[in-house]
């Protein structure tokens, strides 16, 4: 399986990171070595200094599909849960100023975490999913899928334009505002609405 993650898909995020707002959906990948085994610890990576946490709305794709029609995307996803786009903020700075690609950044081992999944059909409206991010028990990030600029359906027509989606392949859907840097000892807890579905240390 892959992991596609979508970038910059809440303005106020952007703004955070002084990006442009995107005209167009913005992805990149993650490979399946980025999961974090159920109940291990996120070990904190020695080629990093400031390795960032992104809580994010994570899609599983449960049918094969290219070229998938925005009208018909909601066919190609049937489970949501909430996940951690964790980032090397550090390496992450250097490569964009240099204007090389992100994957030392984004998809080292490990680097995305993803909760316990729910069914889509928990969710009347898909515009209107609340999720939440507790680091020792604070509050770190709220979000909601209406504050997304491209919708689910919107993010599936359009990767399923250039990478054809397979049975299993997860969509990280972007994070609000509120990123933040993670130190060893820290408690992750992530939510969507009051149901607690992914929770780890890091070491
Ligand atoms: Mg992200």
């Amino acid at each position: 399986m892959k992991i596609i993650c979508i970038g910059r898909n809440y303005i106020a995020h952007a703004k955070e990171l002084k990006n442009p707002v995107p005209e167009k959906p913005v992805f990149f990948l993650k490979p399946d070595t980025a999961l974090l085994p159920k109940k291990n610890p996120f070990f904190y990576p020695d080629f990093s200094k400031d390795i960032h946490y992104e809580a994010e709305l994570v899609l599983k794709i449960c049918k094969n599909g290219r070229n998938i029609e925005k009208q018909f995307a909601h066919k190609y996803y049937d489970e949501i849960s909430i996940g951690i786009d964790f980032t090397a903020r550090d390496l992450q700075a250097d490569c964009k100023q240099k204007g090389l690609p992100w994957e030392i950044a984004k998809a080292f081992d490990q680097s995305a975490p993803v909760g316990n999944f729910l069914s889509i059909t928990e969710f009347q409206n898909h515009n209107n999913i609340k999720f939440s991010l507790k680091i020792n028990d604070e509050i770190r990030q709220k979000g909601n899928s209406g504050d997304m600029i491209f919708s689910f359906d919107e993010i599936i027509a359009y990767v399923s334009k250039f990478i054809t989606l397979r049975q299993g392949d997860y969509i990280f859907t972007g994070t609000p505002k509120g990123v933040g840097p993670i130190k060893i000892g820290d408690h992750f807890k992530a939510f969507i609405e009051e149901k607690k579905l992914l929770a780890f240390n890091v070491r």
